[in-house]
């Protein structure tokens, strides 16, 4: 988008006050009415969900507090984001390594509860054989993704990946 058809608006919410700068194209105010409105979830500017409405002119007009928001859509979107990461982190392991399946089970358990778990742990969890967790968990130190102490037999994850 060009900067010219663009504009700056500062949307301050009607229950706590709190103000943020929006950047809004500014064809939206030609082809429309009198107001239109915008619609802020929580977690953008504050808390609150809430409405604004905007004239032609581009200057608020008012503000609508909304009571109830439906967050399922967005916990849809985070786990679907969630599950293209995995995909992807999945191909990725699969392409590189010969016999991954061991090795994309235990990544995904190390992004469970705990971070940091005991070949035991592991081989309880996933039901690998102990052999097959331990060459496992030595390939997947060896590229980076966790970090195994061979004091502690433990493997931890080094950061999440989703
Ligand atoms: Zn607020």
């Amino acid at each position: 988008m060009k900067g010219d058809k663009l504009f700056k608006i500062n949307i301050k919410c009607p229950e706590c006050g709190k103000e943020k700068v929006l950047t809004l194209p500014k064809e939206r105010s030609e082809i429309i009415k009198e107001l239109y409105t915008i619609s802020i979830p929580s977690g953008f500017i504050c808390d609150h969900c809430f409405q604004a409405f905007i004239d032609k002119g581009n200057k608020i007009r008012g503000y609508q507090k909304v009571d109830f928001e439906v967050k399922e859509y967005r916990d849809l979107i985070d786990s679907y984001d969630n599950l293209k990461k995995i995909q992807d982190l999945y191909n990725k392991i699969i392409s590189e390594v010969f016999n991954a399946e061991p090795l994309f089970k235990i990544l995904i358990t190390l992004h469970g509860e705990k971070n940091e778990l005991s070949i035991d742990e592991l081989k309880n969890i996933t039901g690998i054989a102990g052999a097959v967790v331990k060459h496992a968990v030595f390939e997947l130190d060896k590229h980076g993704l966790i970090k195994f102490d061979e004091n502690s037999n433990k493997a931890k994850l080094i950061e999440k990946l989703f």
